[in-house]
């Protein structure tokens, strides 16, 4: 019997022994290829890159740990300046943190703190989307609509108020062109904003491209620019989750580059050091770093291990593979690729309703009757079912059921290591299609 408290219990974990590139390998010696980086676009170059092996070593072997309250160190002031170099616009500063959802927190703490520093205590409402995940602090759980985790918390989270996603799957209605959904949900912020109070409104919230609740979902084209102008209009601040979807993920560093907008927040966690080490980030602006630094002086967030120089180490060399040449040009052409695979293998399935994402980050969206879009029902449990089938075939996948206003569907998120080859997203489409294949003959 495990001692462990393992967060699914009962599902059956196999032992994790050993990573080589795009494989886990386990105790039995079973090979699984990794369709889902490691857990949710965490290994984002596999489990062999010695560039960060090594680099890991040699800080490690230099000293164990410093508090960055008392003293600053080499890897943490080079890690700092590579991820501000090419930040978007006017992203100066960035404060360390230990996994996404810390870096969602400090980013609402410093939200509010700007506030206060600079007289305005009254703005203290948040404002996020239904369908999201930011992690599970109460904070960040408070900031994301992930209904089943938040259930048994309800009573203690913080009211915040959420709006819809951008979803054009099943958000948009026939008459409407894709621009116009995308303005209709964007305008659905200035109307929460009027209805709070406009000068009681701190920040809006949003995962640039979803990773988790409804699976991957990018956002109309406009609908971040129309976003960013309410925001700007009421003096409201933009905090712009990448945790899922930063730092390459996509076919470029940011992916909300591709949108065109700059927020006053960016968060990041996985694609930071790619799972050699834990650690997350929240870039920030100058305009909110100097009103802490011109009015308190201390930032009042912060965990003791912040900042750590040997997770800073890993990620500096992992940010070096990520900046090399041509890496982002093999994550758009590998993603293109599986996109056009998982197209050629599921267009026409008739239960897969939509095929969608941005790069390396692509979903599959399962439904019962592709003309009605009805979902399976919840009871089937079929994400569970497409997991088993698909580990027992050895990909490692995600498969979820999402919520979104009261709607339960099942998505699978594929998101393999930005290292995948052609021949390994053949293999994750082959394996995938079988296991849902299988997944539905025993849901029927
Ligand atoms: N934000 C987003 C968009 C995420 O997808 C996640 C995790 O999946 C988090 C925050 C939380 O990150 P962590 O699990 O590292 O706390």
């Amino acid at each position: 019997m495990s001692s462990v408290f393992h967060r699914i219990p009962k599902r059956n974990l196999p032992v994790a022994v050993k990573g080589e590139g795009m494989y886990i390998i386990d105790k039995d010696g079973k090979r699984y290829i990794d369709g889902y980086a490691g857990g949710a676009c965490v290994s984002c170059l596999g489990h062999s890159e010695e560039s960060v092996i090594e680099a890991v070593r040699e800080q490690i072997g230099k000293f164990a740990f410093f508090h960055s309250a008392m003293f600053t160190s080499e890897p943490l002031e080079e890690l700092a300046s590579i991820l501000t170099t090419d930040a978007p616009e006017g992203l100066t500063r960035v404060f360390f943190t230990n996994s996404g959802s810390e870096a969602v927190e400090s980013a609402v703490m410093m939200a509010r703190q700007y506030f206060v520093e600079i007289g305005q205590p009254q703005r203290k409402k948040v404002i996020g989307r239904r369908s999201s995940y930011h992690g599970a602090n109460l904070t960040a759980l408070s900031v994301g609509h992930q209904l089943s985790r938040r259930a048994p918390f309800e009573d203690i989270l913080a009211n915040v108020f959420h709006i819809s996603p951008c979803y054009e799957y099943r958000g948009r209605q026939e008459s409407e062109t894709v621009e116009q959904y995308g303005l209709r949900v964007a305008n659905e912020l200035e109307q929460a904003i009027l209805g709070l109070g406009p000068n009681t409104v701190m920040a809006f919230i949003a995962e640039t491209v979803t990773g988790t609740t409804n699976g991957a979902t990018p956002p109309v084209p406009g609908y971040f620019k129309r976003v960013k102008e309410i925001c700007d209009k009421y003096g409201v601040l933009l905090i712009l989750d990448e945790v899922f979807c930063g730092l390459g993920r996509t076919g470029t560093l940011h992916a909300c580059e591709q949108d065109g907008v700059a927020p006053d927040f960016l968060t990041f966690a996985k694609g930071i050091a790619a799972g050699y080490q834990p650690i997350g980030a929240t870039m920030v602006n100058e305009k909110i770093y100097q009103a802490i630094v011109s009015g308190s002086g201390t930032f009042k967030g912060g965990y003791t291990y912040s900042g750590h120089a040997t997770a800073c180490a890993a990620a500096i060399a992992v940010q070096k593979v990520l900046r090399g040449p041509g890496f982002l040009d093999h994550v758009k052409t590998t993603g293109n690729l599986l996109s056009a695979r998982l197209n050629e293998r599921f267009g026409q399935h008739p239960h897969v309703g939509d095929i969608r994402g941005r790069g390396m980050l692509m979903t599959v969206e399962l439904v019962e009757d592709r003309s009605t879009k009805a979902p399976f029902a919840a009871s089937q449990d079929l994400s569970s079912k497409i997991y088993q089938n698909a580990q027992a075939r050895g990909l490692i996948t995600h498969a979820l059921t999402g919520t979104i206003d009261g709607y339960v569907g099942d998505h699978v998120v594929i998101c393999p290591p930005l290292i995948v080859t052609s021949e390994n997203i053949d293999t994750i489409v082959e394996l995938l299609g079988e296991a849902i294949d299988a997944a539905v003959l025993e849901a029927r």
